[in-house]
């Protein structure tokens, strides 16, 4: 038996970067994982390198009929839902005079909204069965300021906001709602920013990663892999008293 053995977890945006990593530990650990991404085919090549049960849906997490029917599909195929894992996200970087309400309305769509409409369509049943793991994949960006971003910012805040107050509402019943605030971390999400840093301020990409390193204790960016540990720690049922935490992942930057 390993820890996750019977448990059924949704992974969102699970194709790549961080969610994949997640959804392999979770599976090495012995959950049946279902990857809900926007591009069956990327998702398929993940689901490929899973051990045991996996299934790929697709969805857009901002589209809440999409999501549901998403999660129709996931739970009439592998069971249940246990775990969920709010990953899907993306960042759009302007200084604040140069964003707009669009902008603005795009970050709290995927960050916001997206894990809203997925925890809209899976908690019921966690509740009934008084079991349930949710996890929202936030960012140190949820839990400090950083200039440029004030969108995504304002998301990430929000969204370890929801995973606060829920874990409150749920409290008692089975089910720990926490987020994990990663900082800097390697994956495509992290290479669009150094070139975007690159693009604005004619800095090469070396000097860009390093202006992002300045703070950093370990002088390394964050793996996938770490940030998945803590998600993966947080999924167990022995973590059941830890709830409404947003857990940071930065390797001490913010300590
Ligand atoms: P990647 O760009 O590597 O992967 C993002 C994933 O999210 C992809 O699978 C992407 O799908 C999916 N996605 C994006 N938008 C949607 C959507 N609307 N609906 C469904 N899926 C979507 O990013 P990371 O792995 O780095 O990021 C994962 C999470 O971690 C994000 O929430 C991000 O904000 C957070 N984070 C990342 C940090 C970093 O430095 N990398 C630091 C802190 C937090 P597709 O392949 O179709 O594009």
């Amino acid at each position: 038996m390993t820890r996750l053995d019977g448990s059924h977890a949704l992974v969102t945006g699970g194709n790549r970067g961080i969610g994949a990593a997640i959804a392999k530990s979770l599976a090495h650990d012995g959950a049946s994982v279902t990857l809900l991404v926007r591009n069956r085919q990327a998702g398929e090549a993940l689901q490929a390198q899973l051990p045991g049960h996996s299934q790929v849906v697709t969805a857009d997490v901002t589209n809440p009929h999409a999501v549901n029917e998403a999660c129709v599909r996931a739970v009439a195929a592998l069971g249940a839902v246990h775990i969920l894992v709010n990953n899907a996200g993306s960042v759009e970087s302007a200084p604040f005079l140069r964003t707009d309400d669009a902008l603005f309305a795009r970050m709290l769509d995927v960050h916001l909204y997206g894990p809203l409409h997925c925890t809209r369509a899976l908690l019921p049943d966690m509740l009934a069965r008084q079991y349930g793991r949710i996890v929202n994949v936030a960012s140190i960006a949820g839990v400090a300021g950083a200039p440029y971003i004030t969108a995504y910012c304002a998301a990430k805040h929000a969204m370890v906001g929801l995973t606060r107050s829920l874990a409150k509402e749920v409290i008692g019943r089975g089910i720990t709602v926490n987020a994990v605030c990663p900082g800097y971390t390697s994956t495509d999400l992290l290479l669009t920013g150094i070139e975007n840093i690159s693009a604005r301020t004619g800095r090469s990409a070396a000097d860009a990663q390093a202006a992002m390193l300045l703070h950093s204790p370990l002088q390394r960016f964050i793996t996938p892999d770490e940030v998945a540990t803590a998600v993966r720690w947080l999924c167990e049922p022995g973590a059941a008293s830890t709830t409404g935490q947003a857990i940071i992942v930065d390797g001490g930057e913010l300590a």
